[in-house]
């Protein structure tokens, strides 16, 4: 049986056998030495002349070495890495596989190498002790959320990804319908509807880490397809899911990164008014001390206006259109009127000046929601069309709810001290939407298309 690097502190005179990969060689003749590395760690091999393929080995060349864990002289001891009062006397070698050519180096940080060698070689680049490290947070932080939420009884569910078109202000990706020939899914900006569909269930408490696709321009540090905690809660105001969302966040950073220090608890609470007034945006950065990279100053912004009119001239929403307004506007909302006036319940939450969570309380009668669509200049005929199966949901029952929902990659990053989301995504894509690894998107063939009813105009 093999033993991770990372237990051969256990093993010391024993003999064992380990797995991984050549990360460092030196040849000096009759010895060869190797630092052999697993996921666990690091070791010291060393063979002699008694092992003869020793000298065919090569940086990343996956190997499988028979051993005695040796205590190295005090003298030698390595006291960077846990391992280093160890190395293995190799008795045997198998070479499990080879290296055809090292695309890029993994024994650095690698933040100086080429990013589109970094993703076209991805799966070399996740051998780096970084991203290795950035994965395993990202799925420490997960497994938090998991726990706390489960205890506190939220389901996880899962919901469609061949959908409908959802409102949220990007544009769809659409996928075409083979058998429904002519018709297309929608890939969901985000699961609202069906989160709030979930409570018209009676679910009461939901929760995903669910995959949001968005067809946008380039803009900074986005991905077409991302990582959101969506959360929703039925017979909950405000505060009750600002509370738990705060409660969550102060347990992650705690318990996961101790060394991080939160300004301020509870988290201030700032109006959209003052965080314009006072900040010139309304995701503010409140840290007292820039320079410390330690330093989380998380804040709420609150009462933004639920409306604001597009280039044409028109009324869009700020956020979310299924949003309730605040109770006091109400009366304005189905009357239709003032509706520059109007605040929604919609709550972000910023960090150190980024948007890292935003939700709100919901519009959970019918009429309400089809104020908002009215305001925003649809007809009813259209209304129906496209939302009626969430106004006859709301019309079916629907508790009073609200939820949120974090932008999960941003949120690790962060944490991770990473400058960017892609530091933190397995496989992500370049700026410009394309997976450099896969060669994705790609043409497909002319069979597929006919089946799909689908003909490609010329590109002019
Ligand atoms: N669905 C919203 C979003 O993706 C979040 C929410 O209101 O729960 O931004």
């Amino acid at each position: 049986m093999r033993t991770i690097i990372g237990d051969i502190i256990k093993n010391e005179d024993k003999e064992i056998e380990l797995c991984g990969w050549v990360h460092a060689r030196r040849d000096h003749g009759k010895l060869v030495f190797i630092d052999l590395r697993d996921r666990s760690g690091f070791v010291q091999v060393v063979f002699g002349p008694e092992v003869a393929n020793a000298s065919e080995l090569r940086l990343e060349y996956v190997v499988k070495i028979q051993g005695v864990v040796k205590k190295r002289p005090a003298s030698m001891v390595n006291d960077k890495i846990p391992t280093g009062a160890y190395e293995i006397g190799a008795t045997g070698l198998e070479i499990l596989n080879r290296v055809e050519e090292i695309p890029l180096p993994v024994d650095t940080d690698g933040y100086d190498i080429n990013e589109e060698t970094r993703l076209k070689y991805r799966y070399f680049d996740l051998r780096r002790e970084r991203m290795k490290n950035n994965l395993i947070a990202r799925h420490n932080i997960v497994r938090l959320i998991r726990n706390f939420l489960s205890e506190r009884d939220f389901i996880e569910v899962e919901t469609p990804n061949l959908s409908k078109s959802t409102p949220e202000g990007a544009r769809d990706y659409l996928v075409p319908s083979r058998v429904q020939k002519g018709t297309f899914y929608a890939l969901p900006q985000s699961p609202q509807q069906y989160k709030q569909l979930l409570m018209v269930g009676g679910l009461e408490k939901y929760f995903q880490i669910a995959r949001c696709f968005r067809d946008e321009d380039t803009r900074g540090d986005r991905q077409p397809e991302f990582t959101q905690l969506d959360l929703e809660m039925s017979f909950v105001e405000q505060r009750d899911v600002m509370a738990l969302n705060e409660e969550l966040l102060i347990e992650i950073v705690t318990t996961l990164y101790p060394e991080k220090k939160i300004q301020e608890i509870p988290f201030p609470r700032i109006t959209y008014k003052e965080a314009m007034e006072k900040y010139g945006t309304d995701r503010p950065d409140v840290r007292n001390d820039k320079e410390d990279k330690n330093l989380l100053a998380f804040c709420w912004v609150i009462d933004f206006p639920f409306f604001e009119k597009t280039d044409e001239g028109r009324w869009t929403f700020t956020h979310n259109p299924f949003s309730a307004p605040k109770s006091e506007f109400m009366a304005d909302l189905m009357e239709e009127k003032n509706v520059q006036d109007i605040l929604t319940t919609q709550y972000d939450v910023a960090m150190n000046g980024l948007e890292i969570a935003g939700g709100s309380i919901r519009n959970h009668q019918p009429e309400a929601l089809k104020s908002v669509f009215h305001i925003m200049g649809y007809q009813d005929e259209e209304i129906i069309g496209k939302f009626g199966h969430m106004l006859k949901a709301l019309g079916s029952g629907a508790p009073p709810h609200g939820g949120i929902a974090w932008g999960l990659d941003r949120f690790v990053s962060l944490l991770q001290n990473e400058p960017n989301i892609r530091e933190v995504i397995a496989f992500p894509k370049t700026g410009d939407g394309r997976d450099l690894m896969m060669a994705a998107p790609s043409e497909v063939d002319k069979k597929q298309l006919d089946e799909l009813g689908i003909e490609i105009k010329k590109q002019k």
